[in-house]
C-alpha cells in the first residue's frame, strides 16, 4: 500500500513513530467497556490529554437502568431490564441507537455509548453519544409484545430522552417501526410533546411518520462509500472484487446490495445467526435478501453451500464486512482471515489483539466508528428535516452522506499520516481532539 497517498488509511510507517505514547499492551479483554476505555486511553496518551479531561471522558455522564413489567400474549407478566447510557453531550444532544438482544448488558451499552461520542465527533455532527438496550430476544416475541415492551420502556425513560436532549435510533433487533412506537408514546405522554413538535425525539422512523428517505440504507451505504474511498486510494477496481458479509440484517444486507449493484463486486459468502453459506461463483445479494425476508436468515439458502461457521472467517475474498455483533474477529480466527480490507459495519467486531494480528498481516481496516457512521449521519439529516419542517430528496441525502463520509475518511487518513498510527487509533484521536477542543474552550463549570 502507498503510504504517501494522503487518502490511504494504511499506517504511515515512514513517519516518525509516536515517542510519547509507547505501544499499547494488547490483550483480549473480557469486557467490552474495558476495551472501549483502553482505546480511549491510547488516544488520550497520544494526544497528551490533560488529566481532568481524561477522568471526565473515561466514564459516561449518566447511566439509567429500568426494570419494568410487560404483559405477554399469554396473559403472564415478564419483567424486562432496559438501559440508557448517556456518555457525553459536550458537542450536542445525546444520540445513539436502541438495541434489543438477549446479550445486552450494562458494560456493552456503556461501550456502545462511548463509541457514539467518538463517532459523532469524528463525522462532525452536533451530537454527543448515548446508547440504549433491552435484554430481550426480539425473535421470540410477537409484534404485539414488542410494541408493549417498546412503549413501556419509552414511558419509563420519560423525560430522560427528548428531541433536544437525547435522541434514540434503531440498532440491532430494532427498526423503523420500533422508532415510531417510541415517538408515538413520547408524544402521548410528555406534555409539551403532544403539540406535534417532537417527532425528532427519535430518528430512523418510517418515512410516513417523519423519517428521512435513505435512512434505512444509510449505515450500509456509508460502509460502502468508505470502501469506495479505500479502493480509490489504493487503485483497486471494485468490480473485480469479491466480498463476504457477516450479518444480513439492516447494515449487512444494504451494504451487500449496494456493493454489488452500484460497484459491481461479487458476494461469495454470508453468515448470520441461522448459518453460513458460500458460493465462489457468486451469490445474488438481492435474491439472498429476499430469502432472508421470507425465511428469517441466510441458512438454508438453496443457491449456495452451507459451511461451518468458523470457516466463514477463512473465506478468501477482497473485502470482509462484519455487520452483526461485537468481538467476532478474535486472536483465534484473525490469523486465518484472508482478505485485503475489513470494513466494520458492526460496532466493535474486532478485538484489540485481532486488530494487531490483522495489521501485522497487512490487512487494511476501516474502523467501526468511521465505517458505520452513515446511520447517525442520516439520522442527523432526519432530525434536521423534522426541526425545519422539510423533506429532502433521496439524491440530496445520498450526496450529503457521501460528502460527510469522504470528509471523515480523509480526516482519518491525515491523522494516520500525522501521528504515524493505525487507522483505529486515528479515528479515536481525531474524535478526541474535537471533543477536547470544545472542553478547552468552554472550561469546567463553575
Ligand atoms: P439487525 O438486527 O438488522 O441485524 C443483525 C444481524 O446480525 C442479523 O443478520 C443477525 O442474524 C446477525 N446475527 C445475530 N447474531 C449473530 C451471530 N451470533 N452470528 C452471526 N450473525 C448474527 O442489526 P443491524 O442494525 O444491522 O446492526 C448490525 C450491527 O451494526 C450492530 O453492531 C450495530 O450496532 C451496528 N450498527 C447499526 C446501525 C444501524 O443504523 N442499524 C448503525 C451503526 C452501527
Amino acid at each position: 500500500m502507498d503510504t504517501k497517498n494522503p487518502t490511504s488509511l494504511a499506517t504511515a510507517a515512514e513517519n516518525t513513530p509516536m515517542e510519547k505514547a509507547p505501544p499499547i499492551e494488547v490483550k483480549e479483554f473480557e469486557n467490552l467497556y474495558e476495551m472501549a476505555v483502553a482505546q480511549f486511553e491510547r488516544a488520550a496518551d497520544m494526544t497528551e490529554l490533560n488529566p481532568s479531561l481524561r477522568a471526565i471522558l473515561s466514564q459516561p455522564k449518566n447511566e439509567l437502568i429500568v426494570n419494568f413489567p410487560v404483559r405477554m400474549d399469554s396473559g403472564e407478566t415478564m419483567m424486562a431490564k432496559g438501559y440508557r447510557i448517556q456518555h457525553n453531550n459536550v458537542l450536542g444532544c445525546y444520540k445513539g441507537g436502541l438495541r434489543f438482544s438477549p446479550l445486552v448488558h450494562l458494560d456493552e451499552v456503556k461501550a456502545l455509548a462511548a463509541w457514539m461520542t467518538w463517532k459523532c465527533a469524528l463525522t462532525d455532527l452536533p451530537f454527543g453519544g448515548a446508547k440504549g438496550g433491552i435484554q430481550i430476544d426480539p425473535t421470540q416475541l410477537s409484534p404485539a409484545e414488542l410494541e408493549r415492551v417498546t412503549r413501556r420502556f419509552t414511558h419509563a425513560l420519560g423525560t430522560n430522552i427528548g428531541p433536544d436532549y437525547d435522541i434514540p435510533a434503531p440498532d440491532m433487533g430494532t427498526n423503523a417501526q420500533t422508532m415510531v412506537w417510541m415517538m408515538d408514546t413520547y408524544m402521548n405522554t410528555i406534555a409539551y410533546a403532544a403539540k406535534n413538535v417532537s417527532r425528532h425525539v427519535v430518528t430512523g422512523k418510517t418515512v410516513a411518520s417523519g423519517g428521512s428517505v435513505g435512512r434505512d440504507e444509510a449505515t450500509g451505504r456509508g460502509t460502502i462509500y468508505n470502501v469506495a474511498s479505500w479502493a480509490t486510494a489504493n487503485g483497486v477496481e471494485l468490480k473485480d472484487c469479491t466480498f463476504a458479509v457477516q450479518g444480513y440484517g439492516n447494515v449487512g444486507s444494504f451494504a451487500a446490495r449496494i456493493l454489488q449493484d452500484e460497484y459491481g463486486a461479487t458476494l461469495v459468502a454470508a453468515q448470520d445467526h441461522t448459518g453460513s453459506i458460500i458460493n465462489k461463483s457468486g451469490i445474488d445479494a438481492n435474491d439472498l435478501a429476499g430469502h432472508v425476508a421470507q425465511q428469517g436468515g441466510v441458512g438454508a439458502y438453496g443457491k449456495a453451500e452451507a459451511q461451518d461457521p468458523d470457516e466463514f472467517w477463512r473465506t478468501k475474498c477482497d473485502i470482509l464486512i462484519p455487520a452483526a455483533l461485537e468481538w467476532q474477529i478474535t486472536s483465534e480466527n484473525a490469523p486465518h482471515v484472508d482478505c485485503r480490507v475489513i470494513a466494520e459495519g458492526a460496532n466493535g467486531p474486532t478485538t484489540m489483539a485481532a486488530d494487531r494480528i490483522l495489521t501485522e498481516n497487512g490487512i487494511d481496516i476501516i474502523p467501526d466508528i468511521l465505517a458505520n457512521a452513515g446511520g447517525v449521519i442520516v439520522s442527523f439529516f432526519e432530525w434536521t428535516q423534522n426541526r425545519r419542517g422539510e423533506t429532502w430528496y433521496l439524491d440530496e441525502v445520498r450526496h450529503k452522506l457521501k460528502r460527510r463520509i469522504a470528509d471523515a475518511y480523509d480526516r482519518v487518513a491525515q491523522t494516520v499520516k500525522h501521528y504515524g498510527c493505525t487507522p483505529r487509533e486515528a479515528t479515536s484521536v481525531a474524535a478526541l481532539n474535537r471533543v477536547a477542543q470544545a472542553y478547552d474552550e468552554r472550561g469546567i463549570f463553575p
